[in-house]
């Protein structure tokens, strides 16, 4: 045991606040003399990527081989707790294997938008689903004790200024909505660290707001981890001592230390929260000594990320059952067949131990290339496609996002497919109304040809066995038994946030109605539902008993396939009081039958199946509707339920109002209403009041240094490009964003040394327009 009251009396101040503060990239500072060792940690969530070499944080740089398992919109699609789990575990083995004690992940940030550029990072749109998928994996992966890494914490659901935006939304939707797939797993999972997000919440940044890291994650939630900030995003040290935030990643900030000892010396920082922060460190170092080591068996491994892949795909459409197919009737086309993409760019970007594509998966298979990475297709090859398609019995046709169109640090443009492969789809439907077409990608996707196909599999990115889970899948050796964790609207304009996702201060307008919440209450059609996935057998459903908080129903496969349904429960509230949504998941379960098996499956629901935010959880009393159903449109069986509680009148401008009966987007005054207050628009800063938070690419306009910065920064980072510029590399777009719009204090700490704070300061002053007090600053030693 490690006496850490000991420990604590022998550093100085200046040990402490340094020690809080990471040693580079991966460690933590080691304390030799009192045997406490350096943790090192890697990314996360779908693999390791562990860097032997040098450190970057966008993946940029190889890492030591790993297996590279579904990203998470593909094992969240699995909906199954337990084979989430089994990932989680052989993530920690891997890691022990390398020496890693903590693994950056599981994701939970909702998914708010299609374009979101880390979807395919998150499991869901629904926080109960994405809360207790993740608790499992969570469980499972520290149960050799890794520690994993919950994040990000909190409401970072997007990429564009993600260091220094600001998500600006109600207390109800932050709780309902946005912390509870947090609060859940944390409550359950239990991880060993939390990592805080980048962005400001209403204005405070997570890493400085003691409501979120103190009052509610450790008070509320009764989290005994390690706070550990996202790769950059301390925004201020004192404040984050404050707050609780323990860990400053990846570097360090000798301004931000300054700052912090001399607070503790003038009396307005209490050391006592130092002296938390470091026990908590040090509690988890002392946790890293333990881990367990054990062999790794990478086939076995490949194995599992086959499986998951597998039951995470979701079937669809699959008219006339054309699938499962023959091999001899079937033809391969388009490049991502070939070439599949089975993972995203940024932190999660695994080196694969192996990698299957779809050709070599179905050897036996002609294939017909078509179409390059960014999704261009020429008029030949069209033509080539459409030959074969017409002389085949079933073409399969692989399509997809490419690399370019998503990433970590930057969001998709759209919500289209490349219109090279958009073409080949209806090149191919058009000839044969067999068609089937794979899609891959880590969000909805508009899909114009939907109804001139016969079948659609959508794999996400199916991580490195991807493509021998798609042929288990067309051949029928796996039944599919995935189902859609975020809805698929039938285009853009439908989604709640398509006006207010994308801007650097993200008005949350459409507040609790995201994703299918939204959809069913405006009564709009969607493409696909949440919670749709189809299967080669079919699900009889039966016997709905509900005897007070306890729900069971009796499921059987009716069919002639072995086969597995997730069985949904919503909670359909009363609509006559405070606005609520038609109905929210609040149940879950994944049963494997063989055909003619039947079996009983049961839920236990709890004060939160019915409750709302109000300042705290409330029920509002009345009679609620359990709804068992095959996804959130098709309800199969359906049982009154008394509730009693409390009664939660709506406030009185809710009559009329958007948030009672949505239809179109939601409007500025009427979101007023609901943040209780007028909301001032934020003003962008300009030249005289850019400070710490202002990043090169805002202050360029008005600042030559700026400029200069820009360029010199462009030209380095092209130099790993081999000199180009080439903005459709998501590689190079993901860097030059990283790098050029970051704010001041971060790139102070990310740059590894390139940038010290009293250059930092030095160009902020140019930048407001004070150039002899920058050269100053500049002069200062830092
Ligand atoms: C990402 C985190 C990641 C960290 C370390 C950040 O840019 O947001 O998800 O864990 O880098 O690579």
């Amino acid at each position: 045991m490690m006496d850490i009251e000991k420990i604590l009396q022998s550093m100085t101040l200046e040990e402490k606040i340094s020690f809080c503060t990471g040693a580079d990239f991966w460690h933590t500072k080691t304390l030799p003399a009192e045997g406490v060792p350096s943790i090192m940690m890697s990314d996360g969530p779908h693999g390791l990527r562990c860097q032997a070499a040098e450190a970057d944080m966008i993946g940029i740089n190889e890492s030591l081989p790993a297996t590279c398992f579904p990203t998470a919109v593909t094992a969240g699609a699995t909906w199954d707790r337990a084979l989430y789990a089994k990932e989680g575990a052989a993530i920690a083995k891997e890691a022990a294997a390398a020496g890693v004690s903590i693994v950056l992940g599981p994701g939970v940030n909702i998914k708010r938008n299609p374009l979101g550029g880390r979807n395919f990072e998150y499991l869901s749109e629904d926080p109960y689903h994405a809360g207790k998928m993740a608790a499992a994996f969570i469980s499972a992966q520290q149960a050799g004790g890794v520690s994993s890494s919950l994040k990000h914490f909190a409401v970072n659901s997007q990429e564009f200024k993600r260091q220094n935006g600001d998500s600006r939304l109600d207390e109800r939707t932050l709780r309902e909505i946005y912390l509870t797939a947090f609060e859940i797993a944390v409550r359950e999972g239990h991880p060993g660290t939390v990592m805080c997000s980048y962005n400001k919440i209403n204005g405070t940044h997570a890493s400085d707001s003691r409501e979120l890291l103190t009052d509610i994650l450790r008070d509320e939630w009764g989290f005994d981890g390690t706070v550990v900030t996202d790769w950059g995003a301390m925004n201020d040290r004192i404040a984050g001592f404050r707050a609780g935030c323990d860990l400053n990643m990846p570097g360090g900030s000798r301004y931000m230390e300054r700052a912090v000892r001399e607070a503790v010396r003038g009396g307005t920082l209490d050391e006592a929260c130092i002296n938390a922060s470091v026990a908590r460190i040090l509690r988890l170092a002392e946790k890293s000594m333990k881990v367990q080591k054990a062999d790794v068996d990478p086939d076995a491994h490949h194995a599992l990320a086959r499986r998951v892949a597998a039951e995470g795909a979701v079937l669809l459409k699959n008219e006339n059952a054309v699938l499962p197919l023959k091999e001899e009737d079937a033809v391969l086309i388009g490049y991502m067949a070939e070439h599949i993409r089975y993972q995203g760019s940024g932190s999660s970007h695994i080196n694969p131990t192996k990698l299957v594509n779809m050709t070599e998966a179905l050897p036996g298979v002609p294939y017909i290339p078509c179409g390059d990475a960014d999704g261009h297709v020429t008029e030949a090859q069209l033509a080539a496609a459409a030959g074969a398609a017409e002389n085949c019995r079933v073409p399969v046709v692989v399509v997809g996002l490419p690399d370019s169109f998503e990433s970590e640090a930057f969001d998709r443009a759209d919500m289209r497919l490349p219109e090279g492969y958009n073409a080949l789809v209806r090149a191919v439907a058009k000839v044969n109304p067999r068609t089937v077409v794979i899609l891959l990608g880590g969000s909805a996707m508009e899909l114009p040809w939907a109804d001139e196909v016969a079948a659609i599999l959508y794999m996400g990115l199916p991580g490195q066995a991807g493509g021998e889970a798609a042929a288990d899948l067309l051949t029928g050796r796996v039944n599919p038994s995935g189902k859609l964790t975020e809805s698929w609207p039938l285009s853009y304009g439908d989604v709640p946030s398509a006006e207010t996702f994308g801007q650097k201060n993200t008005e949350y307008r459409e507040g609790i109605y995201v994703g299918y919440r939204f959809y069913d209450k405006a009564g709009k059609p969607v493409r696909f539902p949440f919670g749709h996935g189809l299967s080669y057998t079919s699900f009889a459903y039966s016997d709905l008993q509900v005897d007070g908080r306890r729900v069971s129903v009796t499921l059987k496969n009716s069919g002639t396939r072995r086969g597995a349904e997730v069985v949904q429960l919503y909670i359909a509230p009363p609509q006559d009081g405070l606005f609520r949504p038609l109905r929210e998941l609040k149940g879950f379960d994944k049963v494997e039958l063989e055909p003619g098996e039947e079996k009983i499956v049961t839920f236990t629901l709890d004060d939160r199946s019915f409750a709302v935010w109000q300042g705290g959880w409330v029920i509002p009393g009345g009679t609620y509707r359990v709804r068992i159903a095959a996804s959130d449109a098709d309800v199969r069986l359906e049982a009154d339920l008394e509730v009693a509680g409390i009664d939660v009148p709506a406030p009185e401008w809710q009559a009329g109002s958007w948030y009672e009966s949505p239809a179109g987007l939601p409007d500025r005054a009427g979101w007023e209403k609901l943040m209780g207050h007028p909301v001032p628009l934020i003003p962008e800063p300009k030249k005289g009041e850019f400070t710490m938070d202002s990043t090169c690419l805002e202050m360029k306009p008005y600042s030559l240094m700026m400029k200069i910065q820009y360029k010199v920064t462009e030209h380095i980072i092209a130099k790993g490009f081999g000199g180009k510029k080439d903005m459709s590399d998501p590689a190079y777009k993901m860097m030059i964003t990283c790098a050029t719009d970051c704010p001041m204090r971060s790139a102070v700490i990310s740059s590894g040394g390139a940038m010290n704070d009293s250059l930092a300061e030095g160009m902020l002053q140019m930048a407001n327009g004070h150039f002899f007090k920058g050269i100053a600053a500049m002069m200062k030693k830092s």
